[in-house]
């Protein structure tokens, strides 16, 4: 059993890199399926995929740390669903402050957190959640 350790209120839940690397290869496998179809491709499986499971309260991995902006690498995830439209519910958000900013305090354009929100991931934290076991870190 894989621990998640991103803190989420239930019902919603948060995908091992696994099962969303095998619903997305699902997507892809499905629509190219189909040689009259046009392509899709791994981009465009990977943004159908978060939106279909986050509408259900089904929400993707912590991005992993190769794909964020070269700012504080503070995540959250927008999980009140009163809050956040589906543009934005499910859909991981970085802060957009300068790396080592001051406090614990987080926002970019569309949102604002604090460290220990629900849904929140501290910077330099991603790192170690998205390596599995530590198996593949160098200490
Ligand atoms: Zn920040």
């Amino acid at each position: 059993m894989t621990t998640n350790p991103v803190m989420i209120p239930g019902p919603f839940r948060v995908l091992d890199r696994d099962e969303y690397l095998t619903a997305v290869s699902a997507a892809v496998s499905a629509m190219n399926y189909f040689p009259s179809r046009p392509p899709l491709d791994y981009g465009m499986a990977e943004e159908i995929v978060s939106a279909a499971l986050a509408a259900v309260g089904v929400f993707s991995p912590i991005p992993v740390p190769e794909s964020l902006e070269p700012s504080c690498t503070a995540l959250y995830l927008p999980n009140v669903p009163d809050q956040f439209d589906a543009s934005i519910f499910g859909e991981w958000q970085q802060c957009a402050d300068e790396p080592g900013h001051e406090g614990d305090y987080h926002e970019n354009p569309d949102v604002g957190w604090s460290d220990g929100s629900p849904g929140s991931v501290p910077a330099g934290a991603a790192d170690e959640m998205t390596t599995p076991s530590g198996a593949e870190r160098e200490n």
